[in-house]
């Protein structure tokens, strides 16, 4: 070949897959959920390649399980991108901004939560970003969901999601208004 421009060679980063967990517990709580996901799937870098049925749980505080507070709709959804693990960490926290999640006390009430359940299988101790997600191995609400679009699911250093599923406590009950 001569003359002419050449493309110049991408550096791509080859997609990996990922884990993201959602809830919300305030305002229109179905309408947050699938906003939030076809947000983040309109991000360059993420796909989002299946969500689960949605389910509701009460609201977990630091104090334990508050029947008095709105319970929560939770999903999660396996995702590739390619972006690094940070990268993702802006974009969610991005759409948590963009749909009016204000950050108060701990756990508090929000309009939208998402969290970087899985990356890759990778396991990281960053200021900002632990992974795996270090509370996700004994919730429901995250586990029971991700069972649900990825029966053979592995957590790393915790084992099968079907076993951790099989083992948590809290209630997670099928949303009938839930995910097509
Ligand atoms: P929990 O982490 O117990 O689910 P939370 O979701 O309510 O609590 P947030 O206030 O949303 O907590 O997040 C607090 C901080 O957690 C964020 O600023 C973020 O930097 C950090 N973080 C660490 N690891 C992760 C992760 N895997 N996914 C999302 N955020 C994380
Ligand atoms: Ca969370
Ligand atoms: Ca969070």
């Amino acid at each position: 070949m001569s003359g002419g421009v050449r493309p110049k060679p991408q550096r791509l980063r080859p997609a990996v897959p990922g884990v993201l967990a959602f809830g919300a517990n305030l305002g229109e709580r179905e309408a947050t959920l699938r906003a939030a996901l076809a947000a983040l799937d309109s991000v360059p870098g993420i796909r989002i390649d299946a969500i689960s049925p949605f389910y509701e749980t009460p609201a977990l505080k630091p104090a334990g399980v508050d029947h008095e507070a709105p319970a929560y709709l939770n999903a999660v959804a396996r995702i590739h991108t390619t972006l690094d693990p940070l990268s993702l960490l802006d974009a969610v926290n991005a759409v948590e901004d963009e749909f009016g999640r204000v950050r108060e006390e701990r756990w508090g009430d929000r309009t939208i939560d998402i969290d970087i359940v899985d990356y890759d299988g990778r396991t990281s101790s960053d200021d900002r970003l632990t992974l795996p997600h270090p509370r996700a191995a004994e919730r429901g609400f995250v586990m029971v969901p991700w069972l649900a679009v990825d029966p053979d699911a592995v957590l790393t250093g915790h084992g099968r999601v079907a076993d951790l599923a099989a083992r948590v406590t809290d209630t997670v009950t099928l949303y009938s208004g839930g995910a097509a």
